[in-house]
């Protein structure tokens, strides 16, 4: 097939902070050889390229004069299967959480605790996406990219992709290489992690008897419908900001003066903190400044009310990050790639 690209186009349906700015030129590539011809298309014009899926991670500032190339390949199968473990594969443009409900329909478990995280596939490896105790590294059994600078393909092993919380080596190398497609390693046996957050909880109220990954699943999209705002409805990327590691003494020093601090022990003397908590504490859930806020529900999140620029909304995240910094000495580190 041949790309089809458009000028000057409105990046609004491509991000869900519905930020409404402009692409100089915007690509769809639904295969590989789309993707080829877009990057083709891009080094004769000698423009950057800025790769977007669903936009979810994403925080556009200003106009982009590049050609946005959004991945939109569709395809998923099933690779092999010794009756305990199956090796899936979906291509980067597969939408993540039907991918997700459609492997759980083969009966096979390992993505439950991932329902409802928007985005795609292809962008999934970017941060290592995690939720309710569980990323894609636990998954994982490898992925095939273009790498940019070669116009060669590559696969990755799990070592390869250097995952750690919310990042990877193609976070790292923001742009060197183009995600094609992703292979996951499920299970037909239930390994359950109801210990994070109010799973265990949520499956009681709603009288699971027989705990499924179909069940899990349910319960998960449940608590994330009640505590999270639905892009569709209300502008946002989900957790801004990404829970900072530091030290058990700085950790201590805070609990000082918060005994309400939450905090999870983590290796080598390091203790994870609720970067939510953080901000609640500050006094920042629910704030509004014109159309930018911090969501009422869930302080980790940043909301578009409706007009917000991305400028807006970045000058609000610089302020809560200096200001946490000032009251606790927690540096706080953006999570949404910036443009
Ligand atoms: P985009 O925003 O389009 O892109 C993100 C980054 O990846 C960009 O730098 C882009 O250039 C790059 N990229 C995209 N596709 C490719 C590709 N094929 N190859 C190479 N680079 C690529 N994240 C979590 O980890 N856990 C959660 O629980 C979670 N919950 C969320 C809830 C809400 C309501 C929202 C809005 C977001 C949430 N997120 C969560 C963040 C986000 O959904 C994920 O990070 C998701 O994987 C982003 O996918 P995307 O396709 O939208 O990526
Ligand atoms: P929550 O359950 O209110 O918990 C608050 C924070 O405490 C979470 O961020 C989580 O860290 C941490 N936490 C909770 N239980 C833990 C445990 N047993 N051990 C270690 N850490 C624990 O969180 P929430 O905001 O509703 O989100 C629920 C899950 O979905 C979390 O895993 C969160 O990361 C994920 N999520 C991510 C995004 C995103 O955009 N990245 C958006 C929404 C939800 P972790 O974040 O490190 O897991």
């Amino acid at each position: 097939m041949t790309a089809q690209w458009q000028e000057r186009v409105s990046l609004k349906p491509f991000n869900t902070f519905g930020i409404d700015v402009k692409a100089r030129y915007l690509a769809l590539a639904h295969d590989d050889d789309e993707v080829r011809q877009a990057l083709a298309l891009a080094a004769q014009r000698q423009l950057p390229v800025l790769v977007v899926g669903g936009g979810s991670n994403l925080l556009l500032t200003r106009d982009v004069d590049a050609l946005v190339l959004h991945v939109a390949s569709r395809g998923r199968r099933i690779l092999s299967d010794d009756g305990e473990r199956v090796v899936i594969e979906a291509e980067a443009g597969e939408p993540w959480h039907p991918f997700v409900q459609w492997s759980l329909a083969q009966g096979l478990c390992g993505l439950e605790n991932l329902s409802l995280i928007p985005g795609t596939v292809g962008a999934a490896p970017m941060q290592n996406v995690g939720a309710y105790g569980v990323e894609i590294k636990d998954v994982f059994a490898g992925l095939t990219a273009l790498d940019r600078e070669t116009g060669q393909l590559r696969d990755f092993t799990l070592n390869e992709c250097a995952f750690a919380y919310r990042d990877s080596v193609f976070k790292r190398n923001q742009g060197r290489w183009l995600i094609l497609r992703v292979r996951f390693v499920l299970s037909r046996t239930l390994r359950a992690h109801l210990d994070y957050g109010p799973v265990r909880q949520r499956l009681q109220e709603q009288g699971v008897q027989e705990v499924t990954a179909q069940a899990i699943s349910d319960a998960i999209c449940s608590i994330r419908r009640e505590k999270l705002p639905d892009p569709a409805e209300l502008g946002n990327a989900g957790s801004f900001f990404k829970n900072p590691v530091v030290s058990v003494q700085l950790a201590e020093s805070i609990r000082a003066r918060y005994p309400s601090l939450v905090a999870y022990p983590q290796s080598e003397g390091q203790v994870k903190l609720a970067a939510g908590w953080l901000i609640e504490q500050a006094g920042w859930k629910g704030y509004r400044e014109g159309d930018a806020g911090v969501h009422r529900l869930q302080s980790l999140v940043l909301v578009n009310y409706g007009q917000a620029s991305g400028a807006q909304l970045h000058a609000l995240a610089q302020r809560i990050q200096a200001d946490i910094f000032e009251r606790f000495g927690v540096e706080l580190e953006m999570e949404p790639n910036l443009y």
